[in-house]
């Protein structure tokens, strides 16, 4: 154990939710399990989520998009997607599902209880592995994401901390919460991604540097299939610290997206746990108050063993490599190891272009947010006082914090 003050969110409606998203069917519960048979539940702090509400929903999407979720209730396999429901992203990507409304809420209702959880001083670090849908827009789902529960948590994180550093490590480009604050100098986002012709979003390219105001507040790191631990700790190293002194957040938000992982179906990268988990080690050490989340991962095997890797390591609890015999055990052979191995395929990011990439991210922070461009950006009060906690509200598992905010 160590002493960061680490929330698990946690709740059976959200993992039932969570568990129907059609990309990721029974992943939730799968990762819980894994979780749990490690016996790590006993031993950090369970919070209870509970739903956003309309109002919240609203922060970030429109209200026409919102009511058209409303229209789904029970969805029998048959139905047809009409011209209204493709014209808010529902369709191939993301089909129809029964009582979507009430879904988006739960989802988005995880990530806000995490945001909660630091806002109130509760917590140092919150994960909600159910979260992370980096690719709703305010207007639609896209990319298997139905709600954009990220951007309405760092609303919330907003009202306390005037910066947030959002990190996107998924292999898809975190285009929504991009989208959401490229003109804000408030979010940071920096996007490590893997950006190839035809690979999905498209966006992400280096020169996507954000817009007006939020110009040089947006900053991606666009690298070549098949990219390594090797690479991402290079990379994610030099980055980060620059990113970091030139920004100073007060809050940290990192999507911890499986899909880098190797062997993902839907990925192109080779990660294990190793290159993810020196990433969040790097985040943590800036003893800010940080949010982890999950995202893609569609090989949900291995998305259940990063994140309870991950979940161990902010825990600091070292735990066994052989997975523990549990209900969904089965499914982790033929080696029932804890660890990912990495794959034999050559890494295409030569160092040349990675120091490229670099020093061209250097070029931007020290134009946009270097001395004498940050004189508008630095941190103001917060908008709303802090909120006294309840201490006593910590000591029993499964805690509800809906009164507390
Ligand atoms: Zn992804």
């Amino acid at each position: 154990m160590n002493d960061i003050r680490l929330f698990y969110i946690w709740g059976d409606k959200l993992i039932e939710d969570c568990n129907r998203l059609p990309a990721v069917l029974g992943r939730a519960r799968l990762v819980n399990n894994l979780i749990e048979a490690y016996g790590l539940l006993s031993k950090i702090k369970v919070v209870r989520s509970s739903s956003a509400s309309y109002e919240d929903l609203k922060e970030f999407h429109s209200e026409l998009y919102l009511e058209h979720l409303k229209t789904f209730r029970d969805i029998q396999d048959d139905y047809m997607t009409n011209s209204q429901d493709e014209e808010y992203g529902i369709g191939y990507d993301c089909p129809p599902v029964s009582n979507m409304f009430d879904l988006v809420s739960t989802i988005a209702g995880g990530s806000m209880t995490a945001a909660k959880c630091l806002v109130l001083g509760m917590a140092d670090v919150a994960i909600n592995w159910c979260g992370g849908w980096h690719h709703a827009h305010r207007v639609g789902a896209d990319g298997f994401c139905y709600v954009n529960d990220i951007v309405i948590a760092i609303e919330k994180l907003l009202k306390k901390f005037p910066k947030i550093l959002y990190i996107d490590l998924d292999v898809h480009h975190g285009n929504g919460v991009q989208d959401a604050y490229s003109s804000s100098k408030s979010v940071f986002t920096l996007s490590f991604h893997k950006y190839e012709p035809g690979f999905y979003p498209g966006s992400g390219s280096i020169n996507d540097i954000g817009s007006s105001k939020g110009k040089g507040y947006s900053c991606n790191f666009p690298l070549h299939e098949l990219y390594s631990d090797d690479t991402i700790e290079y990379v994610f190293e030099k980055v980060f610290n620059s990113v970091y002194s030139y920004f100073n957040p007060d809050a940290i938000v990192v999507q911890c997206g499986a899909d880098a992982l190797a062997r993902d179906p839907h990925g192109g990268a080779q990660l294990t746990t190793r290159g993810y988990c020196s990433c969040v080690r790097m985040v943590l050490d800036k003893r800010k108050p940080t949010m982890l989340l999950g995202g893609g991962g569609y090989k949900h095997t291995n998305a259940a063993r990063l994140w309870t890797s991950i979940t161990a390591m902010v825990a600091g609890i070292d735990i066994d490599d052989s997975i523990p015999e549990h209900d969904d055990w089965p499914i982790y052979g033929p080696d029932y190891m804890l660890t990912i191995e990495p794959t034999l395929a050559k890494d295409n990011n030569k160092k040349e272009y990675l120091d490229d990439c670099i020093n061209k991210i250097n070029d931007n922070l020290e134009k946009y947010l270097g001395l004498g461009m940050n004189a508008n950006c630095t941190s103001t009060e917060p908008q709303v006082k802090k909120q006294k906690t309840d201490s006593t509200q910590l000591n029993k598992k499964d805690d509800d914090i809906d009164n507390c905010f």
